[in-house]
């Protein structure tokens, strides 16, 4: 091939095209990007970026335009979405009705947050995505807003996380009896859930948002317990969708994000996908999975635009799932999956709020939590890695267990 396209410009499409020229690819590269702003790191927005800090915020920028266009030699269309696809004829449609031709192509589109339905014109409600998500909550935590964050995942959390260091009153508000549960299992989403307690936080479980409008100078969140929150912020963490419509109808297989095989090739020769937006099979757990998470984006984007490049050489992508999260100063790591036939602390205690749990399935060791324990953690990725049996995990949390004492 002679023409790459990468479309998305975030972490996954800006793996992928750095990844093309670590390989050796001296054709042409075309990133196109909805957004305005060069390739950017969105862990730190719900964290870092929201801490009362002096002066402007930290940049999270990955790479200045110089080294993409210079040193990379790669075509920079930003603020410029695509808008369709057309596979046979091999050109990616921008909404201009430009079209970019390609040999080979990633996609690498990521997702879209969720919002509450009615509320995409309401001042003062963000979903906390991009960086111009960021920069609006920011600027409502700087001027001491009222918070209410729908949602008990991971940014919800983080968010009120950073809003209660700044010593604003904050309220969470999660429809789910048990929150994180899809991502941690029942009980170690209710123990995570424990921080925002011991942190001041006012955590509704169990209660659904039934509307929400304006309210004199603020929001009137209104519950369906019949309770209202007022509120000068609210921050929706209830999701996100895979970023696909502009796929609509050009024979890419979508099933909740790009479908694609174990080298992250989707059902159309020469198209690849990557990141957030993939929805690939994972050949160590023998399972489909579309993750959210840093790491295996990266690791995707480099992985799809190497194999796009050379198809007959595409290696699979496999790898034991791994995310942090940071709240109240403390670190939540988890590797493997969530869905187990047991879960078991090993070291710690959750009433402390630093533990270590692992999670069996069948004799086999296929997930592990760690809060407040970061030496621990990748060795279970290591472990669940080569299939590593349940006793075998527990003899290891034991031996140090020892050693710690
Ligand atoms: P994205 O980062 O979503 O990027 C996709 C890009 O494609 C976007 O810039 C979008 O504008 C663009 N795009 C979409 N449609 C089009 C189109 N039609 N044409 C052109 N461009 C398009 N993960 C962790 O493991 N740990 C964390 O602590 C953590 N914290 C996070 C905190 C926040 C606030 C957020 C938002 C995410 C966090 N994540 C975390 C997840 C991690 O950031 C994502 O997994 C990662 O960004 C995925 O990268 P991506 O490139 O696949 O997709």
């Amino acid at each position: 091939p002679q023409r790459l396209a990468v479309v998305g410009a975030s972490l996954a499409g800006l793996r992928a095209v750095e990844g093309a020229r670590a390989s050796g690819f001296t054709g042409s590269i075309t990133l196109i990007g909805a957004e305005d702003h060069l390739p950017y790191d969105r862990p730190p927005l719900s964290k870092a970026y929201l801490a009362e800090t002096p002066g402007s915020p930290p940049d999270t920028t990955f790479r200045t335009e110089d080294t993409l266009r210079g040193e990379l030699g790669i075509d920079l269309r930003l603020g410029a979405p695509a808008s369709g696809l057309d596979t046979e004829g091999r050109a990616v449609l921008m909404e201009d009705g430009t079209p970019v031709p390609y040999d080979a192509l990633v996609i690498a589109t990521g997702a879209v947050a969720r919002l509450l339905p009615g509320t995409e014109d309401l001042a003062g409600v963000h979903a906390l995505r991009t960086a111009d998500d960021a920069a609006a909550v920011r600027r409502a935590l700087d001027g001491g807003a009222r918070l209410v964050v729908v949602g008990a995942g991971f940014i919800g959390s983080e968010v009120a996380s950073a809003a209660r260091e700044r010593g604003l009153p904050v309220t969470v508000v999660e429809a789910a009896d048990v929150p994180l549960r899809r991502a941690l299992g029942d009980e170690m989403g209710l123990a995570c859930a424990a921080l925002h307690d011991r942190a001041g936080t006012d955590l509704r479980r169990g209660v659904s948002v039934r509307a929400m409008r304006r309210h004199g100078e603020g929001i009137g969140v209104e519950l369906a317990d019949g309770g209202t929150l007022h509120a000068d912020l609210v921050v929706a963490g209830i999701g996100t969708d895979p970023a696909t419509s502009w796929l609509n109808g050009s024979g890419v297989a979508l099933a909740d994000g790009v479908l694609c095989d174990r080298t992250l090739a989707t059902s159309v020769p020469g198209v690849y996908a990557a990141g957030d937006v993939a929805h690939w099979h994972n050949p160590l757990f023998g399972q489909s999975m579309r993750l959210e998470h840093w790491t295996s984006a990266a690791e995707q984007g480099a992985t799809a635009a190497v194999n796009a490049l050379n198809p007959r050489a595409a290696r699979p992508y496999s790898t034991v799932p791994y995310f942090w999260s940071d709240w109240y100063g403390t670190r939540i790591q988890f590797v493997g999956i969530s869905q187990a036939d047991e879960v078991r602390v090993v070291s710690g205690d959750p009433a402390d709020g630093r533990w270590v749990a692992l999670y069996r399935t069948g004799e086999r060791l296929t997930g592990a939590l760690a809060v407040d324990h970061p030496t621990h953690i990748m060795k279970y990725r290591v472990m669940i890695n080569r299939g590593c049996s349940w006793t075998e995990a527990l003899d290891f949390a034991q031996t140090r267990n020892e050693q710690a004492c």
